[in-house]
């Protein structure tokens, strides 16, 4: 897609460091390096995000993350691995093709932690909500 950064560095119009490449995915190095290796898992089919992904799509994709978490993690020697996704800009997306970030873990004190608030499980609410939600998923 024109104007796409990441259709760009698949097609070569921009350079990257890459680290995995096959027909339906891209692996190279994130510019940020939030930790030593961060690199992006993209599909080389144009799509948004997690939210926009066909089955298909994530299958070719997704499948392809434990031997490049595992690559990773071997030459870096990193003690473990968040792996994350953000789709759409109220969940932190900013490049608009989809994209699994694999942020490589040090220490608890490397530049990288995920804070989230747990509540009290209430059984009920979550019965209901799970029921709604189950609804709303395609079989
Ligand atoms: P997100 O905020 O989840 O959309 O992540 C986008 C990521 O793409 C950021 O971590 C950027 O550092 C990274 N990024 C943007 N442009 C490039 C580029 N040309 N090469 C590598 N990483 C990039
Ligand atoms: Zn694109």
């Amino acid at each position: 897609m024109e104007n796409c950064i990441f259709c760009q560095i698949i097609s070569g119009d921009i350079p990257s460091s890459k680290i995995y490449e096959d027909d339906h995915v891209l692996a190279f190095l994130d510019l940020s390096q939030t930790t030593k290796g961060h690199a992006l898992l993209i599909p080389k089919t144009h799509v948004r995000n997690v939210l926009d992904m066909s089955q298909e799509v994530a299958e070719t994709t997704f499948s392809r993350l434990p031997k490049i978490a595992r690559g990773l993690q071997k030459a870096t020697g990193a003690k473990g691995m968040n792996i994350i996704n953000n789709s759409e800009e109220i969940a932190g997306q900013t490049v608009f093709h989809a994209h699994i970030h694999l942020v490589p873990r040090y220490s608890d004190d490397d530049s990288f932690s995920v804070n989230y608030t747990v509540h009290e499980p209430d059984f009920v609410a979550l019965g209901q909500l799970a029921e709604q939600i189950a609804k709303e998923v395609e079989q």
